[in-house]
């Protein structure tokens, strides 16, 4: 059991929450919204800092990072929870578990452990991913200060429904982070997940003012988020903040309580695809797609290939410096 790191005490009794934008107020014995963190006394503690429920390592990839040490592997954590629900979650089994199960399990593997064997490993980072790492705070905190120090990188894989002051915080030990932009419209948010848009692209903009390293993910549902004009939107929204984002348009496939609605078709990549060139983005990727070609890295300048990907696996990185090896120019990119 410990302390949460954000949080403050109420006047009228209770603490109200400022990990994320749910801001919540709870009562003594309460839990949140995530049922991971709980009001004991005057005090907000988490009941994750000693639960990890999954710990292996995985290549950056399957993050997704494509820009970020690419072809490394990273020493990926979790614990339960969430505060979103959403009703397409791919890893709802651990995701959803407190809320569904009335219960917290997991292993009690400390900060000081997680950074020994990411080390003795030769992992090059700690992935903070699997369910939202925004609720296991503390844990992440704690290990990722400590692998900074051991020279080791951290990143988050997050829905991005932090608070600014987590943000903040965040700063201190965070490299890395991919976003979660399910879709640009807040209804889509609140109806299907349980959130709200605007503290996520409050976030996006935020971390990379923070100059954290950024990329963004979007799952693309048919019939629900794969308009072309809400494509164009997304799109135009992340090359204001930033051209050189690179953006992983994910293919759905029929998980957890949404089972009604087919596999999104390559047209549906495509077409994000297009909207993603015509706002300017440089870099634009499939997910989900094994094997097709827009996994790898081309370079925007002179288009010639980069980085070949099939999968998770990177077949070739021509790349020893982020600088393209036949026209010279400046690829966004962070090596090893
Ligand atoms: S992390 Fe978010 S959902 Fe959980 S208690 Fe804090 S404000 Fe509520």
């Amino acid at each position: 059991m410990k302390e949460a790191y954000l949080y403050e005490k109420l006047p009228e009794g209770g603490v109200r929450c400022q990990l994320c934008s749910h801001y919540c107020r709870i009562q003594p014995n309460r839990r949140g919204i995530c049922h991971v963190r709980e009001c004991r006394g005057d005090r907000l503690v988490t009941l994750v800092y000693d639960r990890v429920v999954s710990m292996q390592g995985d290549p950056i990839e399957k993050k997704p990072f494509f820009h970020f040490l690419p072809g490394t592997d990273s020493l990926s954590i979790a614990t339960v929870g969430c505060n979103f629900r959403c009703e397409f979650c791919q890893n709802y089994s651990i995701s959803q578990y407190p809320q569904e199960h009335n219960d917290i399990p997991g292993t009690p593997v400390t900060p000081e452990e997680i950074v020994d064997i990411a080390a003795a490993r030769g992992f090059r980072s700690i992935s903070y991913t699997y369910t939202e790492p925004t609720v296991f705070f503390e844990l992440a905190y704690d290990t990722g200060v400590l692998a900074r120090r051991r020279g080791l990188r951290n990143n988050f894989v997050s829905n991005g429904f932090m608070t600014p002051r987590a943000i903040e915080k965040m700063s201190d030990f965070l490299d890395a982070a991919n976003i979660d932009l399910k879709s640009f419209s807040d209804e889509f948010y609140r109806k299907y997940c349980g959130g709200r848009l605007e503290p996520v692209l409050d976030s996006i903009r935020r971390l990379h003012e923070a100059g954290i390293w950024l990329e963004v993910t979007t799952l693309v549902i048919p019939g629900l988020n794969s308009e072309a004009d809400e494509l164009h939107r997304l799109a135009a929204f992340l090359a204001d903040v930033d051209p050189r984002i690179p953006w992983h348009v994910s293919a759905f496939h029929p998980d957890y309580h949404m089972t009604d609605r087919p596999r999104t078709s390559i047209r549906h990549l495509e077409q994000a695809v297009t909207a993603g060139q015509e706002a300017g983005l440089r870099y634009i990727y499939f997910g989900n797609t094994p094997g097709h070609r827009s996994e790898s890295t081309f370079c925007p300048h002179c288009g010639q290939l980069l980085v070949e990907r099939r999968g998770f696996a990177v077949i070739k990185n021509r790349l020893v410096k982020p600088v393209c090896p036949d026209c010279r120019g400046e690829i966004d990119i962070i090596l090893d």
